[in-house]
């Protein structure tokens, strides 16, 4: 004879064992969760990749040759914020319409980061801290972009403890990769000008010790006006540089080219090509037009 108890016992292993099964099935993988990054453009997804491991997932906002200039926001852009343990930007200034969604808490700006990083050989002390004027192509000053990968290692080392040490290994050596291009001796002087149909070089420039270029444009889809394109071309040589960015080379920029017999290159600023997988190969590639140029 069974007491009431032995009866009960085997009454709950009858079920514990397809019940705890069943749980197991039902309930979400918690841990195998990835951490949710949005990056909101392609060079700050560049530098998020080379730190960033298995379990965190990056996501981009800008689709690839999107201008970051003339943008709006989708409704699953909004949905892909509010869902992110982490918002990488470049910050109000460049992005303003992302000013309102995204909180402190849980993101990182790259016009928060400092220029932590020595200025190259050449350089005066009295560079080192001036105004950088409105520039807001933040992404390529590769002092701000060292300072980033190492902002960027720490956060995800917070959203994901138990690989804190392999992320900021790798944070680690992406900034250090970036300084070392900074180190790159120039290679004699510079024998031609140069122009550019986007006004996003001044900080790349100053940091590598370049010539600043003649500026056409703000952007290459903002036309100049005739007296702008005069004044430009009274400037150049034929045989000197235009550079505009990739896809991007508008009728007026093919024109003004042919006009003063300029070679016209496109520079890659956003990482579109698919061949650019990280944020060095995105300064290197720079770094090779502006040394063909010089
Ligand atoms: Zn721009």
């Amino acid at each position: 004879m069974s007491c009431p108890l032995n009866k009960l016992i085997r009454y709950l292993r009858l079920f514990s064992l397809p019940l705890s099964l069943l749980l197991l099935l039902l309930s979400p993988p918690v841990l195998a969760q990835p951490i949710q990054v949005v990056a909101s453009m392609q060079p700050l997804a560049l530098m998020l990749r080379s730190v960033a491991v298995e379990g965190v997932e990056v996501q981009v906002l800008l689709d690839a040759g999107q201008s970051p200039h003339d943008f709006n926001l989708k409704m699953s852009d909004r949905r892909k914020l509010a869902a992110a343990d982490l918002v990488v930007w470049v910050g109000p200034e460049m992005e303003p319409y992302l000013a309102k969604l995204v909180t402190d808490g849980n993101a990182l700006a790259l016009e928060s980061m400092q220029e932590s990083v020595p200025q190259p050989t050449g350089h005066t002390a009295a560079h080192q801290h001036h105004d950088h004027g409105d520039d807001k192509h933040l992404w390529l000053d590769p002092r701000r972009g060292a300072a980033m990968l190492v902002a960027l290692g720490d956060a995800l080392a917070q959203l994901l403890p138990e690989r804190a040490a392999e992320l900021r290994i790798r944070a680690a050596a992406t900034s250090q990769a970036v300084k070392a291009l900074l180190e790159r001796p120039p290679s004699g002087a510079a024998t031609r000008r140069y122009a550019v149909a986007h006004d996003a070089y001044s900080q790349f420039v100053e940091a590598f010790g370049f010539p600043a270029p003649v500026v056409i444009a703000d952007s290459p889809e903002l036309a100049p006006g005739v007296r702008t394109l005069m004044q430009a071309g009274a400037r150049l040589q034929p045989g000197d540089c235009l550079l505009v960015d990739l896809n991007h080379r508008r009728k007026w920029v093919q024109k003004f080219a042919s006009d003063h017999q300029l070679e016209l290159i496109e520079v890659d600023i956003m990482g579109v090509d698919q061949q650019v997988t990280n944020y060095v190969d995105l300064l290197s590639g720079l770094l090779t037009v502006f040394e063909h140029c010089r």
